[in-house]
């Protein structure tokens, strides 16, 4: 409510008003009326338009009120003054009689309004109006120079911006590019104007790209970010980081799309190398074992009730090229072998190498076992022409193993182990051949794990003992030698004979410690059987070709000797054709050093490999020990007599000692003897026997004749 005594409001609005006026009663009537209306006035009178524009520069003015006519000045020329000066303020005219006319012509001059003197009820209000109309314009003018320079602001950014830049319509076309995302692509800004995105998306992701722009249209999406592919003008791929936000009118129609685009190729590059690291063979180029499995489950799991087949091939001679020609030669040779084996693939097939020479292959879709053979026997076909290396011609031979879905597991895993057992079999059948699963043969794999791990155990075990065979003069009857044979006793497998684990420990490199123990024990018994009188009595060792090529082989026999305390002469080693036959420098070094120290040499199964007995002239040999297989014979096959026969002839002009074998009957013996063969062991003498039972047959036999 007002308050009834003083009319004048609480709080005063200050007003600076420029009187133009040469009356100064005038002009204080004026002030003293605004005063009243409650104004908190700040204000000037001037009367020429010189002292009015020095005003207008010395302050700011929220209202000029001018008279109509003076003697020096009027209001047309007062509003002149105004309007040079470039300021929006309202200019009222406030004379005592002027008529319509000279009204409307200083309306028409800019006037803002035209009030008679002293009509304080219309003054006030159009005072009132007046403000609030320049307030209402300084507004708009100040939003207005705002939007104008938001729009400078955007404008710098949009054509100095790294990233690309463009707004789209909803169709996708193209309304406004930078210069940024012309360079991404290539394209001149004139030539992207006419195109829409789809026209610069790589084929393989359109239909994502349309997907979102049909979501946005329809409203169900306002913004996304994502990767995708651009083809470049010149065709080339980038990768882009995309941003896009759909702005939308009252309607939710889709007036335009703010689209912000990285490249990100080069991140993308480095993570495709990272990849291409991680899941793939840098040599072949292709998968590796991690992302063959990967790959492999995916096929099991869309399999459905297909069968799958795998694959897996191993090169036959890859090891003996590699040390032949050299690793780099060896490396192309893959190269080659996984470039064949490539082209025989069929789509949806996958291909990798699992290790330095094995390949494995997975079929999604077999039409069982004959089908599978049939594509395992390409494969190997497809290795069976020659490869040049060194400009030279070289076979290179393959063998594989072959597994199927889910007959033999449904596991990936289990499903390439089987196929690993299958071509393990496929080996040992021989080179270029292939086999399947079976489920024995996974039982095989497991007893010889089985086995290995027992085999590990029994030295310390005590399980190993050695049985002694002897030897015999064929001249004198007499024994003049024992073999030490190995036997194991295992507490969970019973008695294992030596074919089978012998085999074994070459394999696993056991028969290094092992055939150490068989020396030592040989050895000790040799001495304790001179001591108990059988003096010169010869102790002989089977010596594996794994035993025999350690580096420092004859100095642990030299140390055995020493140890067990006996004569160097007294140890026969008996080495298998296959070591000799290798011809090595070494070999010739090793056995030659053996020689030197008194050591006597025999071959032992001579006649299964594949020597000729004219190499060994070449050897420091003593003796040749004529194989099982052609004794067991001699008397029923003239072959094998014919044979045995010859090797003595042959031997004794090389001035070699035979001995033979397995000689089980008289006639075997009679035969021998009648060939000139020297030396003889054999049931027909004696099994071999623990050192203790061999001991008492020396005793019968050492000095007097034996059989
Ligand atoms: P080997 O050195 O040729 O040994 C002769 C094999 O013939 C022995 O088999 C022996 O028991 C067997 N034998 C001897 N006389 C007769 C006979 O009249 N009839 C028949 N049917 N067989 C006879 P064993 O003990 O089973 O040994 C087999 C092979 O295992 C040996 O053949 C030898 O190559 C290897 N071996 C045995 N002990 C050792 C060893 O300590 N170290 C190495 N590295 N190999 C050994
Ligand atoms: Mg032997
Ligand atoms: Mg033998």
């Amino acid at each position: 409510m007002n308050n009834p005594i003083n009319k004048e409001p609480a709080t005063k609005q200050p007003l600076r008003v420029l009187i133009v006026e040469d009356t100064e009663d005038d002009a204080w009537l004026l002030v003293r009326s605004l005063q009243r209306a409650g104004y908190e006035l700040t204000y000037e009178r001037v009367d020429t338009a010189e002292a009015m524009a020095a005003a207008m520069t010395e302050q700011v003015w929220d209202l000029v009120i001018s008279d109509y006519s003076m003697p020096n000045f009027s209001a047309p020329a007062a509003l002149a003054v105004l309007k040079e000066s470039g300021l929006d303020i309202p200019f009222i005219v406030l004379s005592g009689n002027i008529g319509e006319e000279t009204a409307v012509e200083s309306m028409r001059a800019g006037a803002h309004d035209y009030v008679m003197k002293g009509n304080t009820a219309r003054l006030l209000p159009a005072i009132d109006r007046e403000l609030r109309e320049a307030e209402g314009r300084r507004r708009r003018r100040r939003a207005e120079e705002e939007l104008r320079e938001s729009e400078r602001r955007f404008r710098s950014i949009f054509l100095n911006a790294v990233a690309g830049m463009a707004t789209l319509a909803a169709d996708g076309s193209f309304l406004q590019v930078n210069p940024a995302f012309c360079k991404m692509f290539k394209y001149t800004e004139a030539e992207l104007l006419g195109k829409t995105t789809f026209d610069i998306t790589h084929p393989a992701d359109i239909v994502l790209t349309r997907r979102l722009f049909s979501e946005a249209a329809a409203g169900q999406r306002q913004a996304v970010d994502y990767e995708k592919r651009f083809l470049c003008k010149d065709g080339e791929t980038v990768w882009g980081h995309v941003a896009n936000c759909w702005l939308f009118d009252d309607q939710r129609r889709v007036t335009f799309c703010v689209s912000l685009v990285h490249d990100i190729t080069p991140h993308h590059k480095a993570q495709q190398e990272i990849r291409q690291l991680a899941y793939f063979d840098t040599l072949t180029g292709l998968p590796n074992r991690q992302l063959f499995r990967d790959r492999c489950r995916d096929v099991l799991e869309r399999a459905g009730r297909n069968q799958v087949g795998l694959l897996v091939l191993d090169l036959d001679r890859f090891k003996g090229i590699n040390d032949t020609f050299g690793h780099e030669v060896g490396d192309q040779l893959l190269k080659v072998v996984s470039e064949r084996l490539t082209d025989c693939l069929q789509k949806g097939e996958t291909l990798a190498r699992l290790g330095p020479d094995e390949f494995a292959l997975v079929l999604p879709q077999v039409d069982g076992p004959e089908s599978f053979s049939l594509r395992a026997q390409k494969m190997l076909h497809c290795l069976a022409e020659p490869i040049e290396l060194e400009q030279q011609p070289t076979y290179c031979s393959a063998s594989v193993g072959l597994a199927l879905y889910p007959t033999d597991s449904d596991n990936v895993d289990t499903l390439i182990k089987h196929a690993g057992i299958a071509l393990h079999k496929a080996r040992e059948q021989g080179t270029g051949s292939y086999r399947f699963y079976s489920p024995e043969m996974n039982l095989v794999t497991c007893q010889r794990l089985a086995m290995e791990n027992r085999l590990r155990q029994a030295l310390d075990r005590r399980e190993l003992s050695l049985h002694y065979q002897p030897q015999i003069d064929l001249q004198s009857g007499r024994v003049i030698g024992m073999e030490a044979l190995l036997r194991w006793d295992s507490a969970e497998l019973g008695s294992i004979p030596p074919s089978r684990f012998i085999p074994l420990a070459e394999e696993t490199g056991l028969i290094l410690p092992i055939g150490e123990w068989v020396l030592e024990t040989a050895c000790k018994q040799a001495r304790q059987w001179h001591q108990a009188g059988f003096h010169n009595l010869r102790m002989a060792v089977n010596i594996s070709a794994r035993q025999f090529k350690q580096a420092d082989f004859i100095e642990r026999l030299n140390h055995i000797l020493q140890a067990a305390d006996l004569d160097p002469e007294h140890l026969e080693v008996e080495l298998t054709e296959s070591i000799v036959m290798e011809r090595s420098e070494d070999t010739l070094l090793t056995l030659t050093d053996l020689k030197v120290r008194g050591i006597k040499l025999a071959i032992d199964d001579f006649g299964t490999g594949y020597s000729m007995l004219s190499y060994l002239k070449y050897f420091p040999i003593d003796r040749i020990k004529i194989d099982r297989s052609f004794v067991r014979d001699i008397t029923t096959n003239s072959d094998d007599a014919a044979i045995t026969e010859a090797i003595v002839v042959m031997a004794h002009s090389l001035k070699l000692k035979v001995g033979a074998e397995g000689v089980e009957t008289e006639g075997q013996l009679e035969f021998l003897r009648r060939c000139g063969c020297e030396e003889v062991q054999g049931y027909y003498f004696s099994r071999p026997q623990p050192a203790e039972r061999a001991g008492l047959f020396l005793q019968r036999h050492f000095s007097g004749k034996a059989g």
